[in-house]
């Protein structure tokens, strides 16, 4: 066999070698959903329990709570998405949340990015939480466009006028009479005196204070 035979078959070798290793870490980080739970929550094959980043969807029932509204909905939506299908995960530095279910942000193969498409039907809205904030920018453009459009929590939103007090470290707005809210260090207060307007600029609402 001529050297350069050699080299030739040297070379394919390699090829189909790096082949492999490419095509397995593009299977090693695919994931089969086995459950969903709700409009931000599912579990895979392997029963590792997932919660999207940077979106909270209404509750569905629980054994003494009734759903929140739209919480079927949020649901359902994200069961069409990605219910028996395989997705890719991505992670931001945080890993897991106090329940110890993973977070990630979940795309199809197709590319379709859950966590966004969620919110841009209006099923969810944005949740920023650090350190996860690496497609911040485009959820919260998500969640305008559902916002404009007036889809799923954006519809038919009727509001008075009231006085809260966001947080731009924590970026959660609150009544006024809330103590986290008046707790706020004076210098990262930002005034809306409607939670539309608090939304709209990406804060999400403080759970003790704000009904969701
Ligand atoms: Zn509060």
């Amino acid at each position: 066999m001529s050297l350069l035979m050699k080299k030739l078959i040297f070379l394919i070798y390699l090829i189909l070698f790096s082949l492999l290793i490419v095509s397995q870490s593009f299977a090693e980080n695919l994931f089969k959903v086995r459950w969903v739970n709700d409009g931000d929550t599912i579990v895979l094959s392997d029963g590792r329990r997932v919660r999207y980043i940077g979106i909270n969807a209404p509750e569905v029932a629980h054994e003494d709570k009734k759903a929140e509204p739209l919480g079927d909905k949020a649901r359902n939506f994200n069961k069409k998405l990605v219910f028996q299908k395989k997705v890719r995960l991505k992670f931001g530095r945080e890993r897991y949340d106090q329940y110890g279910r993973l977070l990630a942000y979940v795309f199809l193969r197709s590319g379709v990015f859950a966590n966004a498409r969620i919110i841009g039907e209006g099923y969810a809205f944005f949740l920023p939480r650090s350190p996860n904030v690496g497609y911040n920018a485009l959820l919260l453009r998500y969640q305008r466009k559902a916002m404009s459009a007036k889809k799923g929590i954006w519809k038919n939103w009727k509001e008075k006028e009231r006085n809260y007090i966001g947080n731009r470290r924590s970026k959660r707005f609150h009544t006024k009479t809330c103590p986290f809210g008046k707790s706020t260090d004076k210098r990262n207060r930002i005034f809306f005196s409607k939670k539309w307007d608090a939304f709209w600029a990406g804060y999400a609402p403080c759970k003790k204070c704000i009904p969701q």
